[in-house]
């Protein structure tokens, strides 16, 4: 077998958002399974659209989500198209530039060779002229589309042009998409399209298949959105005399409602995911899930990225489109902060709570960890259980103190008893703690549920926190001493 190779290959004209991922995801998914090589290519060429910081933002999420390239722009290439790319890295390769811009020689000698052997023409119609005749065509209710004038005319190559290709009059083309099958066209809803526009740079169509012919790509796997351009492709392939990659076009990634996934649906853009509190490997994991199935009856779905790439197959990718289901994604990010080791999720949930603006006390953040790491779906949720342990005041609603038999006296005495015991805890051990409370509850002949409810309360302000004696303990003597205190003389001024 061929080697396979594989490309991802954006066009920096916005910000990347998760559908373009998962495009990259699968090629490269494919490459690692066959152990091939998969490559990033930019396609500039359209460069009144080009966004700064489009590149470093999809080299960026890469990198977060552990896609690794193996050929693409050099750093000298990346520094032409985004300048201001600092710490852009030096990708490199043998089949480079891996810019289309810096590529134009090549589509030059194409678009001369197409002309040479009658596949293409030069044409020096003026916008006005196709725009006149484009009215013309709509008075009439004719198809819209070149009418051919330059054909046949020969235009010199020092005159302004553009070169078009030679659409055939009968066209019987037909695919073996690795997705969607055979797929068949014996008409195309254009004429004559622009292969070479006047300033140099070439069309996609051109510069997909020069490209992917020259960098030798064995899976050109893009975009449902480009197969109505194929067949375009493959009499570009026939007329240079080029062997083909194999076409791979990918489903649409859709939101609930079936149509194609926008902002409206959530977040779309990988920086948003990250900061929303998802797990990399769990993006990664859901999004590859998004239009493939290991298979027929599979229930597994949680893979790690090595069981990814063993399992991921062209044969399973969806024919349609596939909805990217949130929850679901959030349920998977769950299971995945749950399989964290208890190091690793101290290390990536320290960054949301300072990001909430708290000072984290390590030894504290660490010795509650494990009790938060059971209860939360996305890493922010962490802020609102742990951050009574970072911060020098809290708030309380006493109010919420005053019920099941606690009434003001009661509570006075629940903390005025709590203060003296724990004062004099021996060892300040979750252990003790819980001995202590739980002894006092039954000497003051209380229920524990609405007595740990005071503490609760007067300590952390929250009516839930993680374990209450675990919390005590994390907080450390000292503070829970004061805080204690500090509530017994708000509730002291409660009204009786
Ligand atoms: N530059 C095209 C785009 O961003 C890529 C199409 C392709 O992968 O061939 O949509």
């Amino acid at each position: 077998m061929k080697e396979v190779r594989t490309r991802f290959a954006p066009s920096p004209t916005g910000f990347l958002h998760i559908g373009g991922f998962r495009t990259a995801i699968y090629s490269w998914l494919l490459a690692r399974h066959y152990g091939g090589s998969f490559i990033l290519r930019i396609e500039d060429t359209d460069q009144s659209r080009k966004v700064e910081g489009a590149v470093k933002y999809i080299l960026e999420g890469f990198e977060w989500l552990g896609i690794d390239i193996d050929e693409g722009p050099s750093r000298e290439e990346l520094l032409k198209v985004e300048p201001d790319f600092e710490d852009a890295p030096d990708i490199g390769g043998d089949y480079g530039p891996y810019v289309q811009s810096l590529r134009l020689e090549l589509y030059q000698q194409a678009a001369d060779k197409l002309i040479a052997s009658g596949h293409a023409f030069r044409c020096d119609c003026t916008p006005e002229m196709l725009q006149a005749e484009r009215e013309k065509q709509l008075a009439n209710k004719e198809f819209v589309g070149y009418g051919g004038r330059c054909r046949d005319r020969n235009v010199p190559a020092d005159k302004p042009h553009v070169v078009r290709f030679r659409m055939p009059d009968e066209i019987n083309v037909s695919i073996e998409d690795a997705v969607k099958g055979r797929v068949s066209w014996d008409s195309l809803p254009m004429r004559d399209p622009v292969l070479l526009k006047s300033d140099g740079f070439p069309t996609y169509h051109l510069a997909v298949v020069v490209d992917d012919y020259n960098m030798r790509i064995s899976h050109s796997m893009r975009a449902d959105e480009w197969l109505p351009s194929a067949p375009l492709h493959v009499m570009l392939y026939q007329a240079l005399g080029w062997e083909m990659p194999v076409f791979a076009h990918l489903p649409n990634v859709l939101g609930k409602d079936g149509k194609k996934l926008s902002k409206r649906h959530g977040a779309t853009s990988w920086s948003v995911f990250r900061d929303q509190g998802y797990l990399p490997e769990a993006l990664l994991n859901y999004t590859a899930l998004v239009g493939w199935s290991p298979g027929e009856g599979e229930e597994q779905e949680i893979f790690s990225r090595e069981e990814l790439i063993k399992r991921f197959s062209l044969e399973h990718v969806n024919r349609a489109g596939a909805v990217f289901d949130y929850d679901k994604l959030t349920w998977m990010n769950g299971v995945y902060i749950r399989n964290l080791s208890m190091q690793e999720f101290v290390k990536r949930g320290r960054p949301f709570l300072e990001k909430a603006g708290l000072k984290v006390n390590q030894e504290r953040w660490h010795m509650i960890a494990p009790h938060v790491q059971e209860r939360v779906k996305l890493l922010p949720e962490i802020v609102e259980k742990v951050d009574f342990l970072f911060k020098d005041k809290i708030e309380r609603d006493l109010s919420k103190m005053f019920k099941k038999g606690i009434d003001r006296d009661i509570a006075i005495r629940i903390i005025d008893e709590a203060i003296i015991g724990l004062s004099d805890l021996k060892s300040w051990s979750r252990e003790e703690i819980e001995k202590l409370l739980r002894d006092l509850a039954v000497r003051l002949e209380l229920k524990p549920g609405p007595m740990f409810g005071v503490i609760r309360i007067a300590v952390t302000g929250k009516m839930v926190t993680p374990p209450l004696f675990e919390s005590l303990e994390a907080l450390g003597r000292g503070d829970t001493l004061r805080r204690l205190e500090e509530a017994r003389e708000l509730v002291k001024q409660c009204v009786a």
